[in-house]
C-alpha cells in the first residue's frame, strides 16, 4: 500500500527502485476516487498533471538523478495558494472561477523539490473557521468519524493526510487552522514562525496572522516539508533572511536536557478531561525522556480570543475589499451602476461567516471606534507577547493541549461564539509570531484523536520539531489509521 506509507519511506522506496513516483501517484488517485466521495477533502483533482509530474520525477530516478527527499511525492495544497493555471477558490462563491497566472512561493518550491500535486484541497471560506463547515461548496468530514468535522479551517489538508489521499499537505494558521484540524485528526501540524515562510502567492486573511505550514503522517515528514518552503522571498517583504536548517538531520538530538513550561491557564474549567489527561501523560512522558518541566505563568491568555477577533476581522475587511467584481472571479450581473455592482457581487459571493467578519471588522476600524477596539486589541497583543517572552527566559519550549476538546459533531456548533472558543490554545501563539506544533498525543474511549500543542521561541522551529520526534519514538498514536469503509 503505498499510499500509507510516509514521505520519507516513500523517498526511501523510490531511491531503492522498489517502487517509481507514477505508481505512487496512481495509488494515491484510486485512494481518492474510492475514498474521497466520503471524506471529501478535495475541491479539485489535478489527475493529468499528477500523472505528467509523476513520469517526470519517474525518468530522474532512473537516471539517479532525483531531486531530493520530496521527489515524486504525492501532495496536496490547501486552496488558499495560488496555482498557476489551476483553479484557486478559497473555499469560496466569489472565487469560483479564479484560476491565478502564477504559483505561490510555496508551491513553486514544492515543484522544484519534485512533489507532485494531486490537487486543491477544501477549506472554510478565506480560512474563517474551525471545522470546514464554512466552506461555500460542501464539508468535509473527520476520518475517524465522518460525521464528525475534521476541524478548520484548513480541513481539507488535515482529513487528506490522515486518510492517506495525500503524502503531506500544505495549509495555513491564522489563530490555529494548522494545529487545531491536524489535532481532530491525528496528524502532525506545524505552524512556523511569522516570516519563516513566503506568503507570496498566499491569498490573505490576516496579514498580520497568517502563516503557512506543513501536514505530515509523522514528524519527519512535516520537517521535510518546512525545509522546502521555508526561507527568505523577495517576494514577500515579511519572510525574514534566516537560515533555514536542516530540520530533519537535527531530529535525532533528543529532547534530553530540555526545559519544559507548563502553563496553567491552558488548563481550564469545561474543557475535555480526556484531552486534559492525554495531555498530563503527554508531559510525563516527555520528562521520562529526559526533559525537565516547570509551571509557566501566560495571564494574558484569557483576552488573546477578543483581541484575536478584533484584529482578525479587522485586517480581513481591508484584505477582501478587493473582491468587487471588478478585479477577479465573480461579478453579479444585471447592476443599475457599479456601486450596485460591488454590493451585488459582495452579497452574493460572501457567506455568512466572511459577511460577518467583514462587518465586524469595518465597524471596528471606523473613525471614533479606532483606538476604543483595534488599538485596544494591539496593546493586549504586546501583552500576550510578553507573556511568553518572559516564559522563554525560563524555559526552552511549552507544551499545552492543542485544543479544549475533540473533533465535533457537523452541525453541532451553530453560534459562532461557540465555535470561536475552539482556538483559545492557539491564537495566543499568532497573536506572539510564534511557531507551534501539533503532534499526535492519544485518542479518546471513543476512538477520537488528541493533540499536544508545543510552542517555541522565534525561528526555533528545529527544537519543536526535536520535541515532537522524541516523543513520537516513544510513543504508538501516529501509526494508528482510521478505518475507512
Ligand atoms: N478558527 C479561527 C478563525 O476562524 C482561525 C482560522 C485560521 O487560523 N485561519 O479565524
Amino acid at each position: 500500500m503505498l499510499a500509507s506509507l510516509t514521505v520519507h519511506e516513500l523517498g526511501a522506496r523510490f531511491r531503492r527502485g522498489e517502487a517509481t513516483p507514477s505508481q505512487a501517484a496512481q495509488a494515491y488517485l484510486e485512494r481518492i476516487d474510492a475514498l474521497d466521495p466520503q471524506v471529501r477533502a478535495y475541491l479539485t483533482v489535478t489527475r493529468e498533471e499528477a500523472l505528467k509530474q509523476a513520469a517526470a520525477a519517474d525518468l530522474r530516478f532512473k537516471s539517479a538523478t532525483p531531486l531530493g527527499p520530496l521527489d515524486g511525492v504525492p501532495i496536496g495544497l490547501k486552496d488558499v495558494l495560488c496555482t498557476r493555471g489551476i483553479r484557486t477558490t478559497c473555499g469560496s462563491k466569489i472565487l469560483e472561477t479564479f484560476v491565478p497566472p502564477y504559483d505561490a512561493t510555496v508551491v513553486a518550491r514544492l515543484r522544484e523539490a519534485g512533489a507532485v500535486v494531486l490537487g486543491k484541497l477544501n477549506m472554510d471560506e478565506f480560512a474563517m473557521g474551525s471545522s470546514t463547515e464554512n466552506s461555500a461548496y460542501f464539508s468535509t468530514r473527520n476520518p475517524w468519524d465522518l460525521a464528525r468535522v475534521p476541524g478548520g479551517s484548513s480541513g481539507g489538508s488535515a482529513a487528506a493526510v490522515s486518510a492517506d489521499l495525500a503524502a503531506a499537505t500544505l495549509g495555513t494558521d491564522t489563530g490555529g487552522s494548522i494545529r487545531q484540524p491536524a489535532a481532530f485528526c491525528g496528524n502532525v501540524g506545524l505552524k512556523p514562525t511569522y516570516g519563516r515562510v513566503s506568503r507570496y502567492g498566499l491569498i490573505a486573511f490576516a496579514s498580520s496572522l497568517d502563516q503557512i505550514g506543513p501536514f505530515g503522517k509523522d514528524v519527519e515528514d512535516a520537517a521535510l516539508m518546512l525545509r522546502a518552503i521555508a526561507g527568505h522571498d523577495p517576494l514577500d517583504s515579511t519572510s525574514v533572511d534566516v537560515p533555514v536548517p536542516d530540520y530533519a538531520a537535527e531530529l535525532g538530538k533528543g529532547i534530553a536536557g530540555l526545559t519544559l513550561g507548563v502553563p496553567a491557564e491552558y488548563f481550564i474549567e469545561g474543557m475535555d478531561p480526556e484531552v486534559k489527561a492525554a495531555t498530563r501523560a503527554a508531559i510525563a512522558a516527555l520528562e521520562k525522556l529526559g526533559a525537565r518541566t516547570q509551571p509557566v505563568s501566560l495571564p494574558h491568555t484569557e483576552y488573546g480570543l477578543a483581541a484575536y477577533y478584533l484584529i482578525a476581522p479587522a485586517e480581513c475587511s481591508s484584505n477582501l475589499a478587493r473582491y468587487d467584481g471588478v478585479k477577479y472571479g465573480l461579478r453579479a450581473p444585471k447592476a443599475r451602476n457599479i456601486v450596485d455592482m460591488y454590493s451585488k457581487t459582495r452579497a452574493q459571493g460572501f457567506g455568512r461567516e466572511v459577511k460577518r467578519r467583514v462587518m465586524l471588522g469595518t465597524y471596528a476600524l471606523s473613525a471614533g471606534y479606532y483606538d476604543a477596539y483595534y488599538g485596544k486589541a494591539q496593546r493586549v497583543r504586546t501583552l500576550v507577547r510578553r507573556d511568553f517572552q518572559q516564559a522563554f527566559e525560563r524555559v526552552d519550549l511549552i507544551v499545552a493541549p492543542t485544543t479544549p476538546n475533540v473533533a465535533f459533531k457537523m452541525g453541532e456548533k451553530e453560534d459562532p461564539l461557540q465555535m470561536y472558543l475552539n482556538d483559545v490554545f492557539t491564537i495566543p501563539v499568532n497573536l506572539a509570531g510564534l511557531p507551534g506544533l501539533s503532534v499526535p498525543a492519544g485518542f479518546t474511549r471513543t476512538g477520537l484523536p488528541i493533540g499536544l500543542q508545543l510552542i517555541g521561541r522565534p525561528f526555533e522551529e528545529a527544537t519543536l520539531l526535536r520535541a515532537a520526534h522524541a516523543y513520537e519514538r516513544a510513543t504508538e498514536w501516529h501509526k494508528r489509521k482510521p478505518a475507512l469503509p
